[in-house]
């Protein structure tokens, strides 16, 4: 199964891609994580992109795609994964449609008001990488582990993550909706993430 995971920043894709791993036994490929590995390693790309990424702006669709068509030629043609932060752009899954054929898009919808709530508490484990809310937890409730914020995650870059969102990303839902691929579940309303994935399970069981 090949799948991609939309939906506005906080959305919870990352922990949604998690709990399909899980399942499902599916690959995660996360362009955002991808990002911050190379940042991590100071590698050029990394550096590069950094500049986007704390202005909340998109890294520019050439260098992501050919970042996203090095990583998809890893995989077998009978191996299944999700994409989860790619595509962002309408030139982005155009090309994606010249390297794969998808089975579905899992749109996860949410408003912006519960985003901006959300990623302004939102915390990472140093150690697994598990997300979490500082509201809840001071430590990772999985590891134990130290939690950190994100550098992108202040009230300014999230307004322009929002608002790139708005304008550029969410013209695929059209997109993918023409393509017969679209497949939403209702990811707000304070639903916990185990309540998204019986939702998401549901779809991907009928699908
Ligand atoms: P994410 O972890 O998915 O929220 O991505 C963090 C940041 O990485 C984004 O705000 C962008 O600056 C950059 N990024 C990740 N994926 C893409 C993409 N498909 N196209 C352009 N920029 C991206």
């Amino acid at each position: 199964m090949r799948l991609v995971l939309l939906g506005a920043p906080g959305a919870g894709k990352g922990t949604q891609a998690a709990l399909i791993k899980e399942h499902h036994g599916l690959a995660h490929v996360s362009t955002g994580d991808i990002f911050r590995e190379n940042l991590k390693n100071k590698t050029p790309l990394g550096l590069e992109a950094k500049k986007y990424m704390d202005a909340g702006q998109l890294v520019p669709d050439e260098t992501v795609m050919k970042m996203v068509g090095e990583k998809l030629s890893e995989f077998k043609p009978d191996e299944g994964f999700m994409l989860d932060g790619f595509p962002r752009t309408v030139a982005q899954a155009e090309f994606l449609e010249t390297q794969t054929k998808l089975d579905g898009v899992i749109l996860f919808n949410i408003s912006d008001e519960e985003i901006v709530k959300r990623l302004s508490s939102r915390a990472v484990c140093k150690d697994c990488g598990n997300v979490t809310s500082r509201l809840i937890n001071d430590k990772c409730p999985s590891c134990g582990g130290e939690l950190y914020t994100r550098d992108d995650d202040n009230e300014e870059t999230i307004r322009s993550r929002l608002k790139v969102f708005h304008e550029q990303t969410e013209p695929l839902i059209n997109f993918y909706r023409d393509r017969g691929l679209l497949l939403e579940v209702d990811a707000g309303h304070g639903q916990k993430p185990e309540k998204v994935f019986e939702l998401v399970l549901k779809l991907l069981s009928h699908d």
